[in-house]
């Protein structure tokens, strides 16, 4: 039920024929799970946070850099070598005291996700390296949760949305097949344009945000974005039947494994 405060707090969203009361209130009770805590997140979970999600997991191992400091906002000089997830956790609380943000000082690992996607309704990917994408996408798909993935590197962003709640693909795993040299295709090494990465975490949690409400519209789709000439191009992903994650035949082997 909402209070006369979130009334208030979020009426420019209850004003909104297709949120309404009822959208707000999916809104308030959900659950996220944001892994990364870097350039993306900061967007992402300003927008979440503010919007009034209440329960929100963020994961990453990360100690802050001077580097950092130009794209991921919430931290400021006095705050290089803490922990990320920690002063990001205590800042966004300050943005809206009624969420209930938990911070994971952890690198991500099969287990540890399992036990973190079980709990939520969906899942932020603002990780920067190919494995963790693989390994997040796989643990999404197993546990059918809709999996909205970001990526940003020198003038380019993309989005895509797995909604894997029927438990089948289209998944990252289909678009992304072989393994990417990371350390080629690295923020660290080829630098990025740092508006990209608020529009792209701006962009992921438009998506988780609509998803939490139920208006989401259907279908898994991919966002391409140029910052360079400012043009979004949009595709509709379908599955790759030979897809070594979610295919038929590598559904059955893992479930039967
Ligand atoms: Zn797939």
């Amino acid at each position: 039920m909402i209070t006369d405060e979130q009334l208030l707090r979020y009426s420019r969203h209850i004003l909104l024929d297709e949120l309404d009361v009822a959208g707000q209130e999916a809104i308030l009770a959900g659950r996220v799970l944001v892994i990364g805590a870097g350039g993306l997140a900061h967007p992402a979970l300003s927008y979440l946070v503010s919007s009034g999600v209440q329960h929100i997991t963020i994961v990453d191992d990360d100690r802050i850099e001077l580097s950092n400091l130009s794209r991921q906002f919430w931290f400021t000089d006095s705050d290089v070598g803490q922990h990320k997830v920690s002063v990001l956790s205590k800042r966004l609380h300050q943005l809206n005291p009624q969420a209930q943000i938990q911070p994971v000082v952890a690198r991500s690992n099969a287990l540890l996700l399992q036990q973190l996607i079980e709990s939520v309704d969906l899942v932020l990917d603002c990780t920067d390296n190919y494995f963790s994408r693989s390994l997040i996408n796989r643990v999404c798909l197993q546990l059918h949760k809709p999996l909205i993935s970001a990526s940003a590197l020198v003038f380019s962003g993309q989005l895509a949305v797995y909604d894997f709640r029927h438990g089948q693909g289209p998944c990252y795993q289909c678009l992304f097949s072989g393994e990417i040299n990371d350390q080629a295709a690295s923020c660290a090494k080829q630098g990025v344009f740092s508006p990209l990465l608020g529009m792209m975490g701006s962009a992921q949690a438009s998506e988780a945000l609509q998803l939490l409400a139920g208006i989401h519209p259907n279908g898994c789709w991919l966002h391409h974005f140029d910052a360079r000439h400012f043009q979004w191009q949009k595709l509709r992903l379908s599955a790759n039947p030979s897809c070594s994650v979610c295919s038929k035949k590598a559904l059955s082997t893992d479930n039967s494994g």
